[in-house]
């Protein structure tokens, strides 16, 4: 039987996993425990076009619409054919989602959508409602939890497994596969401001940029408009079915800030955070108005939970205190239509991968939707087509067990990464900036830095370091403003 490694427990490693349990030996790697993943906080819900109304043409328009063009057709496709039909199958196995008084499924509308094709889960908790769903199903895998991989191990041009070391631990352990599936997500721990998982700190990117695997698109990182915001601290996500939903973007004063952009606060989401980030510059403070949605603490029972843990007077104001930040890579290693990257053996899925289906900017819910594909598509070409070459490699999972020695090394703090990300590759960049930022970075020689000798704090911060290199190097090459990636000259 193949053996194959899947590194990550969010919904496109679980969903793979999901696939492939009866037909290879599957093991899943994963930092920290089961539920820790962007997966599971996914709010807003998961796009296709299964409403009669609808079509999976109208849903591509949108999705290049919102990418600006700048999207691989072939994959849009891939996306929103295959999407329903992978959904479709899911309900038949049971995986509930939200149903109207009707008891038809009832679907939100999010910025950019030109019809209301969202399909959530438990209100606003669909990330983790569907995450759970599809691991309940994996009753034939070994998991490795509290399990961070430092490195791939590559022989012979292929991608032969990966060096692991155990949380807080010093002994690292090759374990070797016939399929290295990257499912790492993305990188939103690289930013001061972010609505991601503590465990997603651009792992994927890093592995791949030591072991030269081709990545794709690092200029673009999404920032998401709307963060719940207290004391310069951000507090997760308040999603933007809020918007669709019928929120408005509003200043201290109640002025509204989306009112003269075209598709006001639905419009894509790098118009929206550019937009606030000009208001904020003059001054402003950003509020989320929520006086027109009818059944909020209904409908988003988990922004409300939120929003009461932190003591907001959002019943008493009908405001909720916001600020944008990091959210979702569109970038990433470089993955063919079935997730197979430049490395033979190495394939890459969910957000992580760059197969070009989001293009320069994503469209809000299709990410869950492309974990589920590119899944899909990677389990068919493993089952198919991957050679078995563990066996011939070593009878048994360990190949070497050292102790690694961590050594002294001159870092920055994660907080000063952070900050210096923010001011340099965040949502406004300035050629010069970026250039100073990449000199800045350089002092570190993070490429040289082996991660077996790093304690895990120091590995997040050298990874994270590494990506904001490949985002600063990225954004300076692009020819032009796109997307999410907008460069202006110094003021
Ligand atoms: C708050 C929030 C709300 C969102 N809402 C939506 C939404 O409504 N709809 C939508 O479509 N998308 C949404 N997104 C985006 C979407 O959730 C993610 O893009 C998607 O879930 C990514 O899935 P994934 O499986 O690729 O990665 P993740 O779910 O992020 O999982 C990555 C996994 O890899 C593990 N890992 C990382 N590095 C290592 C390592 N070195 N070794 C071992 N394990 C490692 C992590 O611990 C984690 O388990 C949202 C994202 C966030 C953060």
């Amino acid at each position: 039987m193949k053996k194959v490694l899947i590194i990550g427990a969010g919904l496109a490693g679980c969903y793979l996993a999901a696939r492939l349990q009866n037909d290879c030996e599957v093991t899943i790697i994963t930092k920290g425990e089961r539920a820790e993943s962007d997966s599971m906080l996914a709010q807003g819900g998961i796009a296709a076009a299964l409403d009669p109304g609808d079509s999976p043409r109208q849903h591509a328009q949108d999705t290049l619409a919102a990418g600006q063009y700048h999207n691989s057709i072939a994959a849009v496709e891939q996306l929103v054919t295959a999407g329903p039909e992978l959904l479709a199958q899911l309900i038949r196995q049971g995986m509930q989602f939200d149903h109207d008084e009707q008891g038809q499924l009832d679907f939100g509308l999010e910025g950019a959508h030109s019809y209301h094709r969202i399909l959530h889960a438990d209100g606003d908790q669909t990330g983790a409602a569907l995450t759970s769903f599809v691991q309940q199903q994996l009753n034939n895998v070994t998991w490795l939890t509290q399990t961070n991989v430092l490195q791939l191990v590559v022989e012979h041009h292929r991608c032969r497994g990966v060096l692991v070391r155990k949380t807080g631990q010093a002994t690292t352990t090759i374990i070797n596969g016939d399929a290295v599936i990257l499912a790492t997500g993305g990188l939103g721990n690289l930013y001061p401001y972010t609505t991601n998982d503590d465990t997603v700190t651009g792992d994927g990117f890093a592995l791949a940029m030591r072991a030269k695997v081709a990545l794709a698109d690092m200029a673009y990182v999404q920032f998401h408009p709307t963060l719940l915001m207290i004391d310069h601290q951000c507090y997760g996500l308040i999603t933007e079915a809020i918007r669709g939903a019928g929120a408005r973007l509003v200043d201290e004063n109640n002025q509204r800030i989306m009112a003269t952009v075209p598709h006001h606060d639905l419009a894509p989401r790098d118009v929206v955070a550019r937009q606030l980030t000009k208001w904020q510059a003059a001054g402003h403070q950003l509020f989320l108005d929520i006086s027109d949605v009818p059944n909020f603490e209904q409908h988003f029972i988990g922004v409300t939970a939120n929003l009461d843990h932190h003591h907001i007077p959002f019943r008493e104001t009908n405001r909720i205190p916001v600020q944008p930040g990091a959210h979702f890579m569109m970038g990433g290693l470089r993955a063919d239509l079935n997730g197979q990257t430049s490395l033979p053996g190495l394939f890459a899925i969910g957000e992580v991968a760059c197969n070009g289906v989001h293009g320069a900017n994503r469209l809000a819910s299709n990410s869950l939707l492309d974990c589920l594909v590119s899944a899909a598509k990677a389990g068919e070409t493993i089952t198919q087509t991957t050679p078995l070459t563990a066996t011939n490699l070593t009878t048994t999972d360990a190949l070497t067990s050292e102790q690694s020695r961590p050594m002294a090394v001159n870092l920055p703090s994660l907080a000063e990464l952070q900050q210096q990300a923010w001011a340099n590759i965040g949502i406004v960049r300035q050629p010069a900036k970026l250039q100073a930022f990449i000199n800045w970075l350089a002092q570190y020689h993070l490429a040289e830095l082996v991660p077996a000798q790093l304690t895990d704090a120091q590995l997040t911060i050298v990874n994270l370091g590494l990506c904001a290199e490949l985002i600063a190097k990225a954004a300076l090459a692009e020819p032009q403003n796109l997307g999410a990636n907008y460069l202006v000259k110094e003021s």
